[in-house]
């Protein structure tokens, strides 16, 4: 059948590689239902715990009251209140930047923000284990994409010397590598972009609200924070509702707000989520957020140094992304459904969201886990893998990686 799609279906089934969805009941909390069974939740990005903090509830529910649900357009036309306005200027002081802009989703971001700025003649260099989001922008625009093996100085050194006279550069990493956890190297990042006189990106979906003292995210981290051109950051992870920011310059925000196809497009964020954004960065902010912060980056010291004492390759993360190498796809949702069996809920990870023969479970931790859970979690890990019979292939990446960060 020529308009069938069985056959891919089937190819996927047969490859290990096909993906169905799985219900959650009530909120995201570090123990949720699952389908019908309470279970420990190792695979959210609510890093902080923020999804159901009163502070955000209260802030939405009272910006539904006064405001309804929507916007009813795009922030060109009639999409723009005082709202986005507000958490905007929110934005840009928490991130010291002139300005920032509101996009719908980290998605629309970096699908709108790339094309815009990189045009025919100019040259994308982006590391190969940036967000699938960053490579969909790269497509989308004119631009040549060079795509430089994962966080290798060197090779991207090599690519920037050999495009001299070209057009624009422009360097895009994730600021914390969402399938690895290990963080860009943003010192060397910076020094070759001001080298070869370069744009720099940084896409910090899961630094934002976690790296640094204050959780400004991975630039922090570095003490880069006024060295990033373009700063891509996500509402819908540790600020645990929905939507994403651009920070930059008054000229790059102006321009994308005259050029950023996802923005101009697009029907403006609603006033609930608007609300519960600047709420969740008053608590960033915070004592508590400080607080948060902490307890996160002890429970990922705690499951990283578990985890690599019992033998798994983590992958060299240096945060709260936690990766336990697997290889193989199959073998990794075999995994992955054994612990389920165990009241831990962890995604196996696989193609084509991180490269063949590399699929591995994704433990991400939370602020709410308590040290128990976390026990609970590595032994059944462990369990599990002498059950299946599961040996690593180890990759030797996670001992590449140098010195290690210890972000968390
Ligand atoms: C999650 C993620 C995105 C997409 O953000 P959404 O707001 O979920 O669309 C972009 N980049 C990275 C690195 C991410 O992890």
């Amino acid at each position: 059948m020529a308009n069938s799609y069985a056959f891919e279906l089937n190819v996927l089934k047969c490859q290990g590689l096909y993906r169905s969805m799985s219900r959650i009941e009530g909120s995201q909390g570090a123990r949720v239902v699952l389908d019908g069974k309470e279970v420990l939740l190792l695979c959210s990005n609510n890093y902080l715990g923020l999804v159901d903090h009163p502070a955000l509830k209260e802030a939405a529910i009272k910006a539904v009251e006064k405001y309804g649900v929507g916007t009813g357009a795009s922030r060109l036309v009639s999409g723009t209140m005082a709202l986005h306005e507000q958490l905007e200027e929110q934005i840009a002081t928490f991130k010291g930047t002139e300005r920032a802009m509101l996009f719908n989703s980290g998605y629309a971001a970096n699908t709108g923000v790339i094309p815009a700025l990189a045009q025919k003649g100019d040259i994308l260099f982006s590391d190969k284990l940036n967000h699938a989001s960053i490579v969909d922008g790269c497509l989308l625009s004119r631009a040549r994409m060079v795509r430089y093996p994962h966080n290798d100085m060197a090779f991207l050194r090599r690519c920037l010397e050999n495009s001299r006279g070209e057009g624009r550069r422009i360097i895009i990493a994730d600021g914390v590598f969402s399938m690895d956890g290990d963080l860009a190297k943003l010192a060397e990042l910076v020094s070759l972009k001001k080298e070869f006189g370069a744009l720099l990106m940084v896409d910090d979906a899961h630094g934002t609200g976690v790296l640094g003292l204050t959780g400004r995210g991975t630039a922090e981290y570095f003490g880069l924070s006024a060295e990033i051109d373009i700063t891509m950051g996500t509402l819908g992870k540790a600020l645990g509702g929905f939507g994403a920011f651009i920070a930059s310059t008054n000229e790059i925000v102006d321009y994308l707000v005259n050029r950023a196809r996802s923005f101009i497009f697009s029907t403006s964020l609603p006033p609930a989520v608007l609300a519960a954004a600047s709420a969740a960065i008053e608590i960033v902010d915070s004592r508590e957020g400080a607080e948060l912060r902490q307890r996160l980056a002890e429970n990922s010291l705690y499951l990283r140094t578990a985890l690599s004492s019992a033998g798994f390759d983590t992958l060299g993360s240096d945060t709260q992304i936690v990766p336990v190498f697997v290889g193989e796809a199959h073998r990794t949702m075999e995994f992955s459904r054994a612990l389920l069996e165990e009241g831990i809920f962890v995604q196996g990870i696989r193609p084509p969201t991180v490269p063949v023969g590399s699929s591995r479970l994704r433990c991400t931790l939370m602020a709410t886990h308590r040290l128990a859970d976390l026990q609970q979690v590595v032994a059944a890990i462990c369990r599990t893998r002498d059950r299946l019979g599961i040996l690593p292939e180890t990759t030797g990446a996670g001992q590449e990686s140098g010195p290690r960060n210890e972000a968390l």
